[in-house]
C-alpha cells in the first residue's frame, strides 16, 4: 500500500478525528489562503499537513504521502534536517533578531553574503536580502532603477517580462508576472513602466516551424519591443531560466545566450529569476551559468537558499552595478529595505542548508537522479492524454491534453489537472495541478526508488481520470 498510517521518527502523533475537524475548522473559517479560489474552498477547504520527513509528508491524521513538489518547490534538502534545526536555534538564542538598517549588521548575514557572492557566477559578489522572491524582484527594480537614475539616465525605468513568467506577488512583481491565469479581472496592475513579450514555449510554438526559427522570432521581439520603448528607456529584462509557474517552460536552445546579448548590445539589465531554478534544482547552485552558459547582471534567488526552512530572499548583483550606485555622491542613499533583510537566523539556516548540500554533493546527485527521474516520466507518453512531459533535471511537468496529435486542450471545466492530482493525494502523493499541468519539483534528495514511486502513483493516476471522463 502506498499510503501510510505511520507517523515519522520526528515524533508527530497523529491527531484524532475530532482534533482534525477543528483545524480544519478554524482555517476554513479565519485563514485566507494565497491563491484562494472560493467556491471551491468553501466547498473542500485544506488538507492539514502536519509532519515530515525525507521526501514524505504527512497530514494530520497521519496519512503519508511522497511529497512530488519539494513543499513548493523550496524543500531541496528534504524534511526533518537536524543541522538546520540545530543552527536555526542556536542563532535564536545567541542573536535571533537585530536590525541591519545603514550600518549595522550580523555574523549570519555577512557570512551569508560572501557565500552567496563566491557561489554566484563571475561578477556577482553584491548581495541585498530580503524576505523571499517577490520582495527579492521588487528590490531588483528598485535598484535598477536606482542604477539607471546614478548613471544619468533617470528615464530608464521600463522593464521587460515575458507572459508565462512568474515572479511574485507584491504589487510590483504581481504586475511583472505574466501568467494569464494569474492576472484576475478584479485586480489592478502596473502597466506604465511593465511590459510582457512572448513566452518563449517550444511546445505551443506556431505549427511547422523549427525551434531554431522560434528562437529567433523570439529574440526579435523582444529587440523590436526594447526598440519601441526606446532603448534610452529600457531598464531591465526579467527572465527565468525555466519558466515555473508558467508551465516549466525550457525556452528553445540559444535562447537565453541571444537575449542576453541583446540586453548587452542596447544596454538593457539582464536578470535571472533563478528562485526555483537556483540552490540545486538543475543540478547546480546557479543554473544561468551552468546550464545555460550566460552570465546576468543579477541573479535573484529564495526558495532554494533555505530550502523552505526560514522565509529568505536575495539579490545578487555585478560588481559593475555597484561601482556606480556606491560612487561618492553626499545624497547617495538607497532607500530600500525590510525590518526582516539579512534576518540572522534565516541566514544561520540559508548557510546550514548551503554547507549539507555542499557535504552531500546534492547537485550530483540531482544530474545523476535527474536524467531517470525524466526518462520514466517519459514513460508516460503512452498514455492517451499525455500531450507533453518536459523540463530539466528536478523541474519537470506533464502537460495533459484532450488529443496530443492537435495539442488541443480539454474545456476549462474539466480541471484536468486538478482531477489527477486528486487521485495522486488519495493514493499518497502530491504533485501540483496548475490548468492542463501537473508540476513535479520534489527534494532533491528523492531516490531512484522513490522517483519509481511517484512515477508509479501519477500513472495510476491518469488512468483513473481517464476512466472518470469516459
Ligand atoms: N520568482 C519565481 C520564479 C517564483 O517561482 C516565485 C515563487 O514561486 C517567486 C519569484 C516569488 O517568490 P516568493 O513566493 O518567495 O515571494
Amino acid at each position: 500500500m502506498t499510503a501510510s498510517t505511520a507517523v515519522p521518527a520526528t515524533g508527530f502523533q497523529a491527531l484524532n478525528r475530532n482534533d482534525v475537524q477543528e483545524i480544519w475548522r478554524k482555517d476554513h473559517d479565519h485563514f485566507l489562503h494565497p491563491w484562494t479560489h472560493f467556491d471551491s474552498f468553501k466547498k473542500d477547504g485544506s488538507l492539514i499537513m502536519a509532519a515530515a520527513e525525507g521526501a514524505y509528508v504527512y497530514d494530520a491524521s497521519g496519512k503519508r504521502y511522497l511529497d512530488g513538489i519539494g513543499g513548493l518547490w523550496c524543500v531541496n534538502i528534504g524534511y526533518g534536517r537536524r543541522e538546520i534545526a540545530e543552527a536555526i536555534s542556536r542563532q535564536a538564542l545567541q542573536l535571533a533578531y537585530f536590525n541591519p538598517f545603514v550600518d549595522t549588521t550580523n555574523i549570519p548575514a555577512a557570512e551569508l553574503a560572501a557565500k552567496l557572492a563566491e557561489l554566484a557566477p563571475g561578477s556577482l559578489n553584491h548581495v541585498f536580502f530580503t524576505c523571499g522572491g517577490s520582495t527579492a524582484n521588487d528590490t531588483a527594480v528598485r535598484l535598477i532603477q536606482y542604477y539607471q537614475s546614478r548613471r544619468g539616465k533617470r528615464d530608464k525605468v521600463h522593464v521587460i517580462c515575458r507572459r508565462d513568467g512568474y515572479h511574485g506577488s507584491t504589487y510590483l512583481t504581481g504586475s511583472m508576472s505574466g501568467k494569464p491565469a494569474d492576472r484576475s479581472p478584479n485586480l489592478h496592475f502596473i502597466t506604465d513602466f511593465v511590459h510582457h513579450v512572448s513566452s518563449p514555449n517550444v511546445y505551443r510554438r506556431p505549427e511547422g516551424m523549427s525551434e531554431e526559427a522560434f528562437c529567433d522570432q523570439l529574440v526579435a521581439e523582444l529587440e523590436a519591443k526594447i526598440l519601441e520603448l526606446g532603448a534610452d528607456k529600457v531598464a531591465a529584462f526579467f527572465a527565468e531560466p525555466v519558466l515555473g509557474a508558467g508551465g516549466v517552460i525550457v525556452p528553445p536552445k540559444g535562447y537565453h545566450q541571444k537575449t542576453r546579448e541583446l540586453c548587452r548590445k542596447l544596454d538593457v539589465i539582464y536578470v535571472s529569476d533563478e528562485v526555483v531554478t537556483g540552490f540545486g534544482r538543475l543540478g547546480h547552485f546557479f543554473a544561468s551559468k551552468d546550464v545555460f552558459g550566460i552570465e546576468p547582471d543579477i541573479i535573484i534567488c529564495a526558495k532554494g537558499l533555505t530550502s523552505g526552512y526560514q522565509p529568505l530572499g536575495a539579490c545578487i548583483y555585478s560588481d559593475a552595478i555597484h561601482e556606480v550606485i556606491s560612487a561618492p555622491d553626499p545624497d547617495g542613499w538607497f532607500t530600500n529595505g525590510y525590518t526582516y533583510s539579512g534576518h540572522p537566523i534565516a541566514c544561520a539556516a540559508g548557510l546550514a542548508n548551503i554547507e549539507l548540500m555542499e557535504r552531500e554533493d546534492l547537485c550530483g546527485h540531482v544530474r545523476e537522479v535527474g536524467p531517470y527521474l525524466m526518462q520514466q516520466l517519459n514513460t508516460l507518453r503512452d498514455l492517451p492524454i499525455v500531450g507533453d512531459v518536459r523540463g530539466h533535471h528536478f523541474m519537470m511537468c506533464v502537460e495533459n491534453v484532450a488529443d496530443p496529435a492537435t495539442k488541443e486542450l480539454f474545456p476549462d471545466e474539466v480541471n484536468i489537472g486538478k482531477r489527477i492530482a486528486d487521485h495522486c493525494e488519495r493514493l499518497g502523493l502530491i504533485v501540483r495541478p496548475i490548468g492542463a499541468l501537473n508540476i513535479i519539483s520534489p527534494p532533491l534528495v528523492l531516490t531512484r526508488a522513490q522517483v519509481d514511486e511517484l512515477v508509479g502513483i501519477l500513472r495510476q493516476s491518469i488512468e483513473a481520470t481517464m476512466k472518470d471522463l469516459k
